[in-house]
């Protein structure tokens, strides 16, 4: 249960899904997990009508069982330690056309550090065989996941971008952006990928950072993860277009080129590392929200740009008042956004 100022948020790791509640139930459920039913009707901080609908809230959404006192002990707490084999476990890289590190030291670096996903960025408008030409070094790589943003090229097709996927296994989604039309090319039947056009441009690095409930992600891997370290940061890595490396494209802080510094040294760097650690129970606002441990954090656009540990510019929740509103319209967030110049308002 994740306490909020106004309510809190039980979060069914196993089933996924969260249910708002409020605060004299999560109070209740506070007494009942050191007491009996008996005992907490008994000792009266909590009333009985408050019980009863407790005790038919949790078994009534399978959330427990009425158990005697005897078999309680055969229900140990959830484990919630967060690991992962791997120091890196994502990577963002941004190409353009001038884009000339050495892909292939790149991909077998990042297997290595054990790098399961990637993302690629292909801001210019490459033909499909200079894409080709840069995922070949990421074929036989044990590399799990590719996920491919490119500039639409006119003279390419539909079937030229579902035969790349088709190439390279790898790919899980291929999003063809600056399209003239938004449109899904893969079938409903289509295999374990989607390529789709996409009719915007898409602003990588000021894009980012958004947080919405559609986004939230109730995982025990995401939960617990959060619960030590920063969830959107924790052991990712990227190199921009110019083969900077960073923690994250959008952040200002850089850790030299891939050029003259490997990846392994960097993620291994104690100032790399340090803010894998930001929490939300260190981030002002987010600290109270009841959100906070499915939610999806961002340092790089931050409500007061000079307070490293103020909340996500681009939230618009509040959970003063459990409402959300549209982040971008918030007059309050108009001097950050100057800031960063995100040009929204
Ligand atoms: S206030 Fe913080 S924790 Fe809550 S939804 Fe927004 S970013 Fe997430």
């Amino acid at each position: 249960m994740v306490k909020g100022v106004k309510r809190s948020l039980l979060c069914d790791l196993q089933n996924e899904i969260s249910y708002y509640v409020p605060s004299d139930i999560s109070h209740a459920i506070d007494v009942l997990q050191a007491h009996s039913i008996a005992e907490t009707k008994e000792l009266n901080l909590v009333s009985a009508k408050i019980i009863d609908s407790t005790i038919e809230f949790i078994v009534t959404n399978n959330l427990g069982h009425l158990l005697s006192r005897q078999s309680i002990n055969k229900f140990p707490d959830i484990n919630l330690e967060w690991d992962y084999p791997a120091e890196i476990t994502n990577c963002i890289i941004d190409i353009n056309r001038n884009s000339d590190f050495d892909f292939s030291k790149i991909f077998l670096e990042l297997e290595s550090l054990g790098c399961q996903d990637l993302q690629l960025r292909i801001e210019d408008s490459l033909f499909i065989h200079e894409i080709e030409n840069i995922l070949k070094y990421a074929d036989g790589r044990m590399l799990k996941s590719i996920q491919l943003y490119v500039a639409n090229n006119s003279s390419e097709s539909d079937e030229g971008y579902i035969g790349l996927v088709a190439k390279f296994p790898r790919i899980t989604n291929l999003f063809v952006f600056n399209s003239l039309l938004s449109k899904v090319l893969t079938p409903d039947t289509a295999p374990a990928y989607t390529v789709a056009r996409i009719a915007d441009r898409i602003d990588f690095k000021r894009g980012c950072g958004i947080v919405h409930p559609d986004w939230f992600v109730t995982t025990m891997e995401h939960f617990t993860e959060s619960l030590k370290f920063n969830t959107c940061l924790n052991r990712k890595i990227s190199i921009d277009e110019n083969g900077v490396i960073r923690n994250c494209p959008s952040l200002g802080t850089s850790f030299g080129n891939v050029k003259s510094v490997t990846l392994t040294e960097v993620a291994r760097m104690r100032e790399f590392r340090k803010i894998w650690k930001v929490t939300k129970s260190e981030i002002e606002i987010c600290q109270l929200c009841e959100f906070r441990h499915i939610c999806t954090d961002c340092r790089a656009f931050l409500e007061e740009p000079q307070n490293v540990r103020s909340k996500p510019l681009k939230c618009g929740y509040d959970p003063y008042t459990n409402q959300w509103s549209e982040w971008s319209k918030n007059p309050l967030k108009l001097k950050a956004m100057d800031f960063y110049e995100l040009g929204l308002a």
